[in-house]
């Protein structure tokens, strides 16, 4: 076979055998959301240029090596979105949705694009979940959106994932720190990466990000950020500390994070897993929605990868239960049989149950065959004999036991018996196997 085309470097197709993986981590994350106070909310997946260049920063590598820009045909310069927080702080400004009062809890689910090399947990279009708070300063809210991100992360069953946590400084305390780092690394220019001597003088900060091993190890005995943080930032960042520990979740404070956007202050932090990296990064942005045209509203959020958030799961041998793709598979023989089939499938999925009959013409053989490989619970056939005495034989197919079942009204109720006995029957199995 050969196709015209294939997708496009560095995106991936999520296909329908996979896909139950996604919505069942979809759904954790939604209902998470919701239970810590958050509503969803949904923005284009492209916004002007101007949006990224303002907000992720103009000296990041996301603005100028990454973003996927182009201009339209009116001559408006667009970008698909790199991250989801501007897009979030765009809408939440445009509508005046401040006016309903702070804070404003929003969550979303977002394709991203960035030009990157493809690699392990890197793609150019790749998925992330986040959340945002806006207008918040108080340390609660870092750790209410640390322990957000935790809860996903717990109730997925992950062991094995740190939270690093770090204070960045705001506008007063940083350019003591960046003036301090210039020094440090001029001294070594020579050996940085030509990215990085060209941050030197634009934004000193990034250098302690670049994951080139000769910078990171000169990175390491760079001055550390702690030591240079004013006294609010000091106090803001030792009281999420002590609602880190009311809360219970652990976490090692690491100097070394700076996050790759610009618009961070104070707080950030990253949920790092053994080998994949950062799966979920965030932080503190107090001075985005001014930078943007808004009052100075202190916000903060987090964007968790969902591609490293579901190799992290493979990694950790952590099973998704597959739904149950058929809960009843009906064969009908004779024309008869297969309208008096049809409409018995039609009412078992109109009561939210999974039912499956023939529509590509299968024979008796194959249909069971087919019953048997999408899994269906029980299955049903109906002949002439059958339509006759008003009456079939459900089978369960898993134990092969066997029910008479009637066809007329009471069908539904004899078949939802029948699914809720298999059902106890499981629960006391998983019971005995528990004790
Ligand atoms: P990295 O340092 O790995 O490049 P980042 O700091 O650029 O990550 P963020 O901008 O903070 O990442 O994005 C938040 C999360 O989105 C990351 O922790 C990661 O899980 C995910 N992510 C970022 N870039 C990619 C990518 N190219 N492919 C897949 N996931 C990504
Ligand atoms: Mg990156």
């Amino acid at each position: 076979m050969k196709l015209i085309t294939n997708r496009v470097y560095g995106a991936e197709d999520i296909l329908p055998a996979d896909v139950y993986r996604w919505q069942f981590i979809e759904d954790i994350m939604r209902k998470q959301a919701q239970s810590y106070g958050f509503r969803e909310i949904r923005t284009p997946v492209f916004e002007h240029t101007e949006l990224f260049n303002r907000s992720v920063g103009d000296t990041t590598d996301i603005v100028q090596k990454e973003m996927y820009t182009f201009d339209t045909k009116g001559g408006d310069s667009i970008s698909l979105k790199p991250e989801g927080t501007a897009g979030a702080a765009r809408a939440m400004l445009e509508h005046g949705i401040y006016n309903d009062g702070y804070p404003i809890k929003a969550y979303y689910f977002t394709a991203c694009y960035r030009y990157e090399k493809k690699n392990y947990g890197r793609q150019r279009e790749f998925h992330q979940f986040g959340m945002e708070v806006f207008g918040a300063a108080s340390p609660f809210a870092d750790a209410e959106v640390m322990c957000a991100a935790n809860s996903v992360f717990q109730r997925l069953g992950v062991r094995d994932i740190t939270l690093e946590i770090n204070s960045i400084g705001c506008p007063e305390c940083r350019p003591k720190y960046t003036a301090a780092l210039k020094e440090y690394f001029s001294a070594h220019e020579e050996d940085l990466c030509d990215t990085c001597r060209s941050r030197l003088q634009r934004n000193p900060m990034r250098i302690l990000d670049c994951k080139s091993p000769v910078c990171s190890e000169i990175a390491k005995n760079a001055p550390n950020v702690l030591d240079y943080i004013c006294d609010d930032c000091s106090r803001h960042f030792e009281e999420v500390k002590s609602c880190l520990d009311a809360a219970g979740l652990g976490y090692k404070v690491e100097p070394t994070i700076v996050r790759g956007l610009d618009y961070y202050t104070r707080t950030v932090f990253e949920f790092v897993a053994p080998d994949i990296g950062t799966v979920c990064g965030g932080g503190r942005y107090d001075g985005l929605v001014e930078e943007l045209g808004g009052q100075h509203t202190p916000s903060l959020g987090f964007g968790m990868g969902m591609e490293r958030l579901l190799l992290m799961l493979k990694n950790q041998n952590i099973e998704i239960p597959e739904p149950p793709s058929c809960d009843l598979y009906v064969i009908g023989l004779g024309d008869k049989a297969k309208l008096k089939a049809f409409s018995i499938i039609e009412g078992v999925r109109n009561a939210s149950l999974t039912a499956e009959g023939d529509i590509v013409g299968r024979t008796l053989k194959a249909q069971m065959k087919y019953a048997n490989k999408v899994k269906a619970r029980f299955s049903m056939v109906i002949g002439d004999s059958e339509l006759e005495n008003g009456r079939a034989i459900l089978k369960n197919m898993e134990t092969g036991s066997q029910t008479s079942v009637s066809l007329g009204d009471s069908f539904f109720s004899e078949f939802f018996a029948a699914y809720v006995e298999d059902d106890n029957t499981k629960l006391l199995t998983q019971l005995d196997n528990i004790n």
